[in-house]
């Protein structure tokens, strides 16, 4: 992985204005994923001066039209309100589908309403189970200057990711789940095959 450097930094108003956020786009990923930092100052009068970041991986159905299938909408809904709050960083990554792009990640949802699990369709489909990257996220924060962080995470791969890539990662702050009728089965899947901490709570 090569090192970043900063390339662009824009303020963009998101939700209709009421979060004022900066992307930031990065030059030396000769990957061409153009991946993201979206940076929020912290409203809060108590905000924490360690930096709150989260990596999120882009989720197409999820992040954009709300899909069942997952959570990544809520999760990304979640962490843009706890970083307006405390400040920090969501590290946008554009790996979709876990590494495996959108139209795989369709036809392994076909494979799961055939009975599948999430990690059998992915075999099924020769793809590997997680092909996410999270150390290009060190890379990014590293060309932000940030190297001290609070992760907001429940994957205890990607804290390791990070601080194998030179991250001093303080605290890990645990996201919530966001469990409903379609994803409750994916939802424990990941739990069961990758240790992910998560207590489930029915809405
Ligand atoms: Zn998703």
């Amino acid at each position: 992985m090569n090192a970043l450097t900063v390339k662009r930094r824009v303020v963009v108003p998101m939700r209709a204005g009421e979060v004022m956020a900066e992307f930031v786009s990065f030059d030396g990923d000769d990957s061409g994923k153009e991946h993201i930092a979206i940076y929020c100052d912290g409203v809060s009068d108590k905000k924490p001066s360690i930096p709150l970041v989260r990596l999120h991986s882009e989720c197409l159905t999820g992040d954009v039209f709300g899909s069942g299938r997952c959570d990544c909408g809520e999760q990304l809904d979640e962490a843009i309100d706890l970083i307006n709050q405390e400040g920090g960083y969501i590290l946008y990554l554009r790996q979709e589908g876990r590494g495996i792009g959108l139209y795989a990640k369709l036809d392994a949802y076909a494979l799961q309403d055939q009975g599948y699990d999430t990690y059998q369709a992915n075999e099924m489909l020769h793809l590997p189970d997680d092909g996410r990257d999270f150390s290009v996220g060190a890379e990014m924060l590293k060309a932000l200057g940030v190297t001290d962080i609070r992760l907001l995470t429940n994957n205890p791969d990607k804290a390791s990711q990070l601080i194998e890539n030179g991250i001093n990662v303080s605290e890990l702050v645990p996201t919530s789940v966001h469990v409903n009728k379609h994803n409750r089965q994916y939802l424990e899947t990941k739990a069961k095959r990758k240790h992910h901490t998560i207590n489930f709570m029915d809405k």
